[in-house]
């Protein structure tokens, strides 16, 4: 959510926004769900921004404002965000830790300097020292100083092991923060922020180290058509079982990836043409070996196919270039029947 709208969420409009929001939902038949509802509130909130304008078009277009869609929204305009407040709420933590911390090491400190002075007077009093007495009260002296300095610095460790402690669980919060803004929500794939970054890393390390890297895109065949006839609750199972299919296929240094609404990406590191067409040809061929069910009403779905392209990286190919020969190949599955494999170079030989 954008400063701004944060801002009005905490001013006079933030009732009247937040009504607004709910009607809209309504009017459009959209689910009051918390996330629909931070949706429409960044929306009706900054109609004129990114997530507003993307909104405004799925309505005019007649979209259907399904989960899956929510998802793919927040997904791209909502983390950053998230995660910026998330960083904001960590700096609060970590000034807290840091300057109570630092306020103990300065209580030690000066603790450590009256004991010095104690020290010194002890010294002169010990030479001036005349009879048991007067030995006696230097060296309690001496032995209250000491205790004291003891109960300083164990106070300063246990405060250091406290603070040590917090700032190890803020930084595991802040590790599943980030991991969370790169994964699908639906699927629990990584998303398409993760992807882009994962592949732009794998061109640059092909193309510094020479290595082969492959990358593929798959779509689900007639999803449309599908989601229309059974409903997009059920749609969002088809494309949980696909990205189930994919998620076990593709271990690292594999990484498989929701792309977009029902298309997936997934980058081969380091393995040969015939090794990626052979695990995408598998990829297929699972996705379609199993009959689907309607959780609802125990419907027979039917098998789900795809439609897959890939691409081999050139030498110096960049990911923009290798992305579009993916797509081309994906395309010309989908031209020739759907559900197949095609590679983008057969497609160069067959124009040769
Ligand atoms: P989910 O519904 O959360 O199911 C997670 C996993 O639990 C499934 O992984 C499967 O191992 C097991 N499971 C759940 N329900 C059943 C069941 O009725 N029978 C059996 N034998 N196992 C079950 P899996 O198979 O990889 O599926 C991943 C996701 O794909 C599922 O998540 C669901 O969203 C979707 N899905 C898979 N098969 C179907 C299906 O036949 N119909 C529908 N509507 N969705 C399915």
């Amino acid at each position: 959510m954008t400063e701004a709208v944060e801002a009005t969420l905490r001013g006079p409009e933030a009732y009247s926004l937040a009504r607004q929001a709910v009607e809209a939902m309504e009017n459009a038949s959209v689910w009051p769900t918390p996330l629909n509802f931070e949706l429409w509130l960044q929306y009706l909130g900054d109609p004129e921004g990114a997530l507003g304008r993307e909104i405004e078009r799925m309505l005019t277009a007649g979209e259907p404002f399904t989960e899956a869609a929510a998802e793919m929204l927040a997904a791209e305009y909502l983390p950053r965000g998230r995660l910026t407040e998330e960083i904001r709420d960590a700096g609060r933590v970590l000034d807290r830790e840091l300057s109570s911390v630092s306020e103990a090491i300065s209580r030690a400190h000066k603790a450590q300097s009256d004991y010095g002075r104690t020290l010194e007077g002890a010294a002169g009093s010990l030479e001036s020292a005349d009879g048991a007495p007067q030995l006696r009260a230097i060296v309690s002296g001496l032995s209250d100083a000491t205790q004291k300095v003891q109960r300083d610095n164990e106070a300063l460790e246990k405060k250091l092991e406290l603070s040590t402690r917090e700032i190890a669980r803020l930084s595991e919060h802040l590790e599943q923060v980030r991991r969370d803004s790169m994964t699908d929500a639906l699927t629990s794939l990584a998303n398409r922020k993760a992807f882009d970054e994962e592949l732009e890393s794998a061109c640059q390390d092909a193309l510094s180290g020479g290595g082969r890297l492959s990358l593929a895109v798959l779509d689900i065949d007639h999803f449309k058509r599908f989601n229309d006839t059974w409903g997009h609750q059920t749609g969002d199972q088809v494309l949980r079982y696909v990205a189930s299919v994919l998620g076990k296929t593709a271990r690292a240094p594999r990484l498989a990836a929701r792309y977009g609404g029902e298309e997936f990406a997934l980058i081969f590191p380091g393995e040969t043409l015939p090794e990626v067409e052979a695990a995408l040809e598998g990829i297929r061929k699972e996705i379609g070996s199993r009959s689907l069910r309607r959780r609802s009403t125990n419907d027979d779905l039917g098998a789900v196919t795809v439609s897959i392209g890939f691409a081999h990286c050139r030498g110096g190919e960049n990911a923009t270039s290798l992305l579009g020969r993916a797509d081309a190949a994906l395309y010309a599955s989908k031209r020739s029947g759907r559900n197949r494999v095609t590679c983008a170079d057969w497609l160069d030989d067959a124009a040769a």
